[in-house]
């Protein structure tokens, strides 16, 4: 067994330490790791700029796996923790479980399924198509081979990688969500069909782990039937699939503790489908998560006294960061009774007082909703600065 909560199996691949990489990154942080005699790499496609997609294989067993990430060019992570999955098969056969791996299952990986989208650091494709809304009509070159690769394989279980809008918590209550995870629907009645079955129960297993290692950060997606995105469209087909969304965390400005969280989960999921224990976990996991909850703002200050030009005033502070992940460059969003708006993060400030100071010259003594601003945080007026933004 392995435990997802341990230190990882392999350190990360170096070279792929930040939230954007490219094709080049990716291929030139493989090149030692792809020289194994465990790993088989197949030419797939071509992007519709010509960048290579290419599949990377493990193993001989009789369950086939496909994992593919990044058809959303500014979603990294999925392909940051493929690689390093790509590392401990090429580097770790001294391990039981590199053999029993090997031994049950054959894991083909297609990783930055939209390379384009990633130099440009983009969601869509080169011609603007969102991948993921490209998997029945098959207009795209990438959304082709993903698909040629699935009907060739017929696997018996799917991975559909993204990274997810870092605004959301586990339900009203819970943290910033690190992991959403779902089991696709087949049809817009919600039927549980036996091969959406297996998906939910495979994001079970996964789940189960995610929250050992991450409580309150641990949610699902919305399961608003979409025809025209992979993860339905290959469950219908026939393969198991699920969806895996990487969230953030605080102090995780590149999501390396994420990246290293989620090959643990990947080494789980293999794992607990190679021993069949995955058949055995409680698929109330998956309908106990909570849902995915949109938030309003990045940081609330709530209950101060806040001050703006030497003027005081009792008003709640409600910032955004024009970089929500590294949370940077915050912004005034509101400044007044919050009321029942949500944020990823409250601090109280009953009994302090918060200065807000514009970062753009704007008339004397003011500021507005959605100036850039730096904020600090004292117990007395004239005190030293407890926090700042
Ligand atoms: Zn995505």
């Amino acid at each position: 067994m392995v435990d997802p909560t341990s230190v990882f199996l392999v350190p990360p691949v170096p070279g792929l330490d930040t939230r954007r990489v490219t094709a080049d990154m990716l291929w030139r942080a493989l090149e030692g790791p792809l020289q194994s005699p465990w790993l088989t790499v197949h030419d797939v496609g071509r992007s519709r700029q010509h960048r290579p997609l290419r599949t990377i294989t493990f193993g001989e067993g009789p369950t086939d796996l496909l994992l593919w990430s990044q058809m959303h060019g500014d979603e990294a992570t999925a392909t940051r923790a493929l690689a390093d999955i790509v590392e401990f098969f090429a580097a770790r056969d001294d391990l039981e479980l590199h053999r029993r791996l090997r031994q049950h299952l054959r894991i083909t990986m297609l990783p930055m399924l939209n390379p384009d989208g990633a130099q440009a650091h983009q969601r869509e494709t080169a011609d603007g198509i969102d991948l993921n809304r490209d998997a029945a009509r098959l207009a795209s070159p990438e959304a082709r081979a993903l698909a040629e690769v699935r009907k060739r394989l017929q696997p018996a279980f799917g991975f559909n990688l993204h990274d997810q809008d870092v605004r959301r918590r586990a339900g009203p209550d819970g943290d910033q969500v690190a992991f959403a995870f779902l089991a696709p629907p087949v049809d817009v009645h919600d039927t549980w069909a036996p091969v959406r079955a297996r998906a939910r129960q495979l994001v079970a297993t996964i789940a189960a782990a995610a929250l050992e290692a991450l409580p309150n950060k641990v949610a699902r997606w919305s399961e608003e039937y979409e025809p025209r995105a992979f993860g339905e469209c290959f469950q219908r087909a026939g393969t198991s699939t699920v969806l895996i969304e990487t969230g953030a965390l605080p102090d995780d400005p590149e999501k390396e503790r994420l990246r290293t969280h989620l090959s643990a989960l990947f080494l789980t999921a293999f794992d607990r489908i190679a021993d069949g224990s995955w058949e055995q976990t409680d698929p109330a996991v998956y309908h106990g998560l909570p849902l995915n909850h949109a938030v309003l703002h990045d940081l609330h200050l709530t209950g101060g006294t806040a001050v703006v030009d030497g003027r005081e005033a009792p008003a709640d502070i409600a910032l955004l960061f024009d970089d929500p992940v590294a949370r940077q460059g915050p912004r005034l969003a509101e400044l007044g009774d919050l009321g029942e708006a949500t944020a990823l993060e409250n601090v109280d400030c009953a009994g302090k007082w918060v200065s807000i100071t514009p970062q753009e010259k704007r008339s004397p003594g003011t500021v507005a909703p959605e100036d850039p601003v730096h904020v600090e945080i004292r117990h007395r007026p004239d005190g030293p600065v407890m926090a700042e933004y």
